[in-house]
């Protein structure tokens, strides 16, 4: 019989949580490395949040996900918060320590710069300019992880100018905020292009951005996974530009909350992608 302590439990707490690919990463690797364990879909109102979080070291939870509308609020009810967490401002990942304590992470940054390296294993951040159009949540994590990979300036473009504006002081002086009717030229001479919008995105417009002045050899990310291509993904690559579409970020972000938890960092495999391939 398995030992009871050799058996881990973790999930995903958001609200609505039911369309979450969480699941079937983390069980496909439960499954692939042998662990004795499950991942679990944890719906929680905002109301109840406080309430769960503290039920999850009771519970035996290795810890859990965060997201929409948590990963904000969760801050509150945690013992500890880490600093790259602090600098996106959010929390996608609780790990619960041997004494009980909550420590609260952010994977969202190692996700992204993970799947551009892993796509193209040539490419670093710190050879030229970037640009990144939107200032939302997610641009959060993408400004982190083009700085720490060494981006040597970061043009941050968004619709709503205060934002931008905003979000570029608080980054510090690598990052500069541009108009959004200046986004087209804004693309002069980089090394990446990340939309970080949701246009694109299944049920929204394409993103209305001319890619005339973009260097044929910069990187093109969009953060969206459904679609795989984007109409932005489409246009770079009809162009000639390298591509990396969103589904990476999702599922490098995960690898290290599953080592947090489970003990060993695992790898997107071949198999992984397929399944969450399908599942889009
Ligand atoms: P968010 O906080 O709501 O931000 C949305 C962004 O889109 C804002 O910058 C907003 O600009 C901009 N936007 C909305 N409508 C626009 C329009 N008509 N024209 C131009 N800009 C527009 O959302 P988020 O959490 O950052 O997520 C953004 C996207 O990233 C979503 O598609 C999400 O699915 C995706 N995402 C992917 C991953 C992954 O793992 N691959 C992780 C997180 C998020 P304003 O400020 O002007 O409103």
């Amino acid at each position: 019989m398995t030992a009871p302590t050799a058996y881990k439990l973790a999930g995903v707490m958001g609200w609505p949580v039911a369309h979450s690919r969480s699941p079937l990463i983390h069980n496909h690797w439960i499954a692939e490395y042998g662990l004795s364990g499950a991942y679990v879909l944890l719906p929680v109102p905002p109301d109840r949040l406080e309430a769960a979080m503290r039920g999850l070291p009771a519970l035996g939870f290795a810890g859990c996900n965060l997201t929409i509308p948590h990963k904000v609020e969760v801050m509150r009810w945690l013992d500890t918060v880490d600093a790259q967490a602090q600098r996106i401002g959010a929390v996608n990942t609780v790990v619960v320590a041997q004494d009980g304590s909550l420590q609260g992470r952010n994977t969202d940054a190692f996700g992204f710069i993970e799947s551009l390296h892993q796509a193209h294993p040539l490419w670093r951040a710190s050879t030229g300019p970037a640009c990144v159009m939107g200032a939302g949540g997610a641009a959060r994590a993408i400004l982190c992880a083009l700085l720490d990979d060494g981006a040597p300036s970061i043009r941050l473009c968004n619709r709503s100018w205060p934002k931008a504006h905003d979000m570029a002081q608080e980054f510090g002086s690598r990052v500069q905020a541009v108009r959004w009717e200046e986004r087209h030229e804004a693309l002069q001479g980089v090394n990446v292009l990340v939309n970080t919008t949701n246009q694109g995105m299944h049920g929204q417009e394409a993103l209305d951005l001319a890619l005339d002045v973009l260097p044929i050899e910069a990187l093109v990310a969009d953060i969206i996974y459904v679609p795989l291509e984007t109409p932005l993904l489409a246009s770079a690559k009809a162009r000639g530009n390298p591509t990396v579409h969103g589904l990476g970020m999702l599922l490098h972000q995960a690898r290290p909350a599953f080592e947090a938890w489970f003990g060993m960092r695992p790898e997107v495999s071949p198999a992984l992608l397929s399944k969450a391939l399908a599942s889009l």
